[in-house]
């Protein structure tokens, strides 16, 4: 599979140092988001057999836009649908593809950027230095919601682990039945096991939940 884009820059004479580093910049977004509807077109060629009856003979039955938010912005992908000769269904086959967003559109560089960044700032701040700094188009809302559940997820398993850790070996409880942890944050122990977990202030992300 090989992907190819070319990227024309039209620059002024008297454009600044930094006048040219924006530009190229924005042109090389638009060359990526090219080059990733490229790739996903690629793709859906590869795979030309019929997922119900596994037969080849396959007709074009036009397109379903699927917008995908990126680290480099949002991608309008037209998804190719085929209608099968030989047992008449219908498929798209770049779904497989986008299977792994599991019915969402933020794809995982992006959401990875997205907590990192609402772990960092206010989330309306994340969601213009995301814009600024990698040309991203996600919401203050959008970073909220991923940083929520992604706390809430590693929260669930830092006590899932604290629960484990009694039967690991005894570590998880000093003397007199309080969470060990506890005593090196300064006798948080009467919050919860994990607001005073060690691991928790590990974790930027279960931190901010927590909190
Ligand atoms: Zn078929």
């Amino acid at each position: 599979m090989q992907v190819q884009v070319s990227l024309t820059i039209e620059l002024a004479a008297s454009a600044s140092l930094t006048e040219m580093e924006q530009q190229i910049q924005a042109a090389g977004r638009q060359a990526m988001r090219a080059a990733l509807k490229q790739a996903i077109r690629q793709w859906e060629d590869q795979s030309p057999t019929c997922p119900h009856c596994g037969d080849k003979r396959r007709r074009l039955e036009g397109t379903t836009r699927r917008v995908i938010a990126t680290l480099f912005g949002r991608v309008q992908v037209p998804r190719r649908r085929f209608r099968c000769q030989g047992c008449g269904r219908r498929w798209c086959p770049a779904n497989g593809l986008f299977a792994q967003l599991q019915g969402g559109n933020i794809s995982a560089p992006l959401q990875e950027a997205a907590m990192m960044a609402g772990c960092s700032w206010p989330y309306r701040v994340a969601s213009s230095q995301l814009k600024r700094l990698s040309g991203a188009d996600i919401s203050a809302e959008e970073i909220r919601r991923l940083t929520n559940r992604q706390g809430q997820q590693r929260a669930a398993q830092q006590q899932a682990a604290a629960e484990r850790a009694p039967d690991a070996g005894g570590l998880g409880w000093g003397m007199g039945g309080e969470p060990r942890t506890a005593g090196r944050h300064g006798g948080q122990g009467g919050r919860g096991l994990l607001q005073s977990g060690r691991s928790a202030h590990a974790d930027p992300l279960a931190h901010l939940f927590l909190e």
